[in-house]
């Protein structure tokens, strides 16, 4: 990969995404004989299983409920038997908590998800639903949708934008869910209006996915609709990143991005709630993009939230070769996932496997301070120092250096000459401040 440098340091990885696309569709994965689900897949609190050993369990069974207010339940992503209860492999907590379950193949859905006779949910019934279907952000290690959506409560909200950017390198899966999902995407934007009582709501697809604008934008035109507005904006990474979507869509906003005036969901989200809503259905199951150069058939998969990378890998004809890294996530933001028998979760965009060759010696040198990850910082905080005092323990002076305006872009990381893990110590610092 190449970066470039301006004055205003751009960073320009590879996109590379053009691997997962020669498999133009969406392909079920297979269900595996085993699946184990964690009881935490996002940032906040655990859920607490409300099954046991020996419980039968369908497609969208609750198998754990929330506690506390930063929670959200979990299903069952098939249909089977609860194996056991334990700790495993977790792709962002090395281990955690899960509850394992044996398929009986059958794949039956719980009698619970079905078609929701009304949908005109007042804003606490539409909270509850969304939590009880156990929604969270779906890039990474996320927030619990209803705590994002709960900010709105009171407020007069200017906008909501659904992401579709996806600027970072090799991910594909929310371009292809749009391609398939004209409609629904349609349907999700309509509901939210309605439902948050939204003056604005705009789609943000970025300029090398001109394809996507034209259909939406031809099939607004055949509904006569006009009330969601389709945004092109440069698809650099990390333009898809909220703070610098909104800033780009909405140059005029000068609100608290957490106060509930503006609300970006991407669109795997914003899909997985109009499903909740609609057809009752919880989150077990997401597209993942299964890449890299590692892999002889690259793809995007409708994954079963529990399924080992191991085996969704399989479904791509295993490793051509072995990988160095296997990721969450792209290049970029994505975390190292070191146990391959670890389950794909809620926040799981992608799993990458790259060669040696794509990716950085793990010998860490001293800081040279060249300040690029200074420049390269899209907020305009100071990686290199809040790195310096999360090493030196000097936590009192965190404060001053913002952490927790970090976007966890992974910038700082791709840029520095000195391997050092940049992105993983401002994470750190900013886990100094909750959420
Ligand atoms: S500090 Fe955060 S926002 Fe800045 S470059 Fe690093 S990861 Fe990106
Ligand atoms: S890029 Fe790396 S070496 Fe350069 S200032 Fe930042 S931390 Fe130091």
């Amino acid at each position: 990969m190449e970066f470039r440098i301006s004055n205003q340091m751009l960073v320009f990885p590879s996109p590379r995404k053009e691997m997962s696309l020669l498999n133009p569709k969406i392909k079920k994965a297979k269900i595996p004989s085993v699946l184990t689900i964690p009881l935490l897949q996002h940032r906040g609190q655990a859920a607490v299983p409300v099954v046991k050993p020996g419980d039968r369990v369908f497609a969208g069974t609750k198998i754990a409920e929330p506690a506390g207010a930063a929670s959200v339940a979990v299903h069952a992503s098939t249909s089977g038997t609860v194996k056991e209860i334990g700790e495993f492999p977790h792709p962002v907590l090395g281990r955690g908590t899960a509850i394992v379950i044996e398929s009986d193949e059958k794949d039956t859905p719980d009698p619970a998800v079905g078609p929701r006779e009304n949908t005109d949910l007042s804003f606490e019934e539409f909270l509850s639903a969304v939590r009880d279907a156990g929604i969270t952000g779906m890039a990474g290690f996320g927030v619990p949708a209803h705590l994002r959506l709960e900010t709105l409560k009171g407020k007069n909200p200017q906008a909501v934008i659904l992401n579709g950017v996806e600027s970072e390198p090799y991910l594909t899966s929310d371009y292809i869910l749009m391609m398939e999902n004209i409609l629904e995407i349609v349907e999700a934007a309509k509901f939210f209006k309605r439902i948050l009582r939204l003056p604005k709501i705009c789609l943000a697809v970025g300029e090398d996915k001109l394809e996507v604008l034209e259909i939406v934008r031809s099939k607004l035109f055949s509904l006569s609709e006009d009330f969601l507005e389709v945004v092109c904006v440069p698809a650099h990474y990390p333009q898809g990143e909220e703070s610098l979507l909104i800033r780009k869509i909405l140059p005029g906003f000068r609100g608290d991005l957490q106060a509930g005036e503006v609300l970006v969901f991407n669109i795997a989200t914003a899909l997985a709630i109009l499903e909740a809503i609609k057809f009752r259905k919880p989150l077990y199951e997401r597209i993942v993009t299964v890449t890299g150069e590692c892999l002889p058939e690259p793809k995007n998969l409708l994954v079963k939230i529990g399924t080992s990378f191991n085996d969704a890998i399989r479904n791509c004809k295993g490793f051509l070769r072995k990988p160095d890294r296997v990721l969450m996530g792209g290049p970029m933001s994505g975390v190292c996932v070191e146990d391959w028998n670890a389950p794909v979760i809620k926040g799981t965009q992608a799993i990458v496997a790259l060669p040696p060759e794509d990716t950085k010696p793990r010998k860490v040198l001293p800081c040279i301070r060249c300040g690029l990850c200074l420049q390269a910082c899209p907020v305009w905080i100071n990686p290199c120092l809040i790195a310096l005092a999360v090493e030196t323990g000097n936590f009192d002076s965190l404060k001053a250096f913002h952490p927790e305006r970090c976007v966890e872009c992974g910038n700082c990381s791709y840029v520095c000459p000195s391997m050092r893990p940049m992105l993983q110590r401002v994470l750190e610092a900013k886990g100094l401040f909750p959420i």
